[in-house]
């Protein structure tokens, strides 16, 4: 049976009414396909995608492609599942997906204090006395939260603060922070070194901890 689409052309093949986006715009072809029998469709998705004329295109381009020239129920869902599942392009093409940041690993602490990560919040409106950066020191087991409003946001002011609280809890054995240029400078290195603190980097990708 025929449905309203279908028509036999005057070689008495199968053609089925399906314009293609492009066709419908600049109505440069009839918009007529050639049917596929169901026995011959993982041939023509060969032809489309998997000869090495057609270069093994991705989903889009090889439906694209197809969709010039035949037409058979579900199109679209069998070239998909056909090109995801290409062996050719699974063994030698590159993978598409995005970079992704790596997966969190918890940073292990045994007692507080032990490891605190630092950051600046900023720059804010101006506060009274043109303070417009916030230093916050978390500690990772706790939780306790320090914080200070600061004027500037250097890596001396950043030490001084940090020491500050040391003094009162003890100095940690880790460090986290961003790769912001105070937390690589020299000025926080050699702190760091000094006290035989771990400077620990949380990853491009990773902005929170
Ligand atoms: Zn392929």
């Amino acid at each position: 049976m025929l449905d309203s689409k279908e028509s036999t052309n005057k070689d008495g093949l199968l053609v089925y009414f399906n314009l293609t986006f492009d066709e419908e715009l600049n109505d440069s072809g009839n918009g007529f396909k050639a049917v596929v029998p169901r026995s011959l469709i993982r041939r023509v998705m060969f032809a489309c995608h998997g000869h090495p004329l057609s270069g093994h295109a991705g989903i889009s381009k090889t439906i694209h492609r197809t969709k010039q020239i035949y037409y058979w129920p579900k199109m679209s869902r069998h070239i998909r599942v056909y090109v995801r599942s290409c062996q050719h392009c699974q063994q030698y093409k590159p993978n598409q997906s995005k970079k992704r940041a790596a997966p969190y690993v918890p940073h292990n602490m045994t007692y507080p204090w032990e490891t605190i990560c630092v950051d600046l919040c900023g720059p804010k409106p101006n506060a009274k006395g043109n303070l417009k950066w916030i230093l916050v020191i978390i500690d990772q087991c706790t939780k306790y939260v320090e914080l200070f409003p600061l004027a500037v946001a250097s890596a001396k002011k950043i030490v001084e603060k940090i020491n500050e609280v040391s003094c009162r809890f003890g100095h940690p054995a880790k460090i986290i922070s961003d790769n912001g240029s105070q937390f690589v400078s020299t000025v926080y290195k050699e702190f760091c070194a000094k006290r035989n603190i771990t400077m620990a980097h949380t990853s491009t990708y990773t902005p929170t901890l």
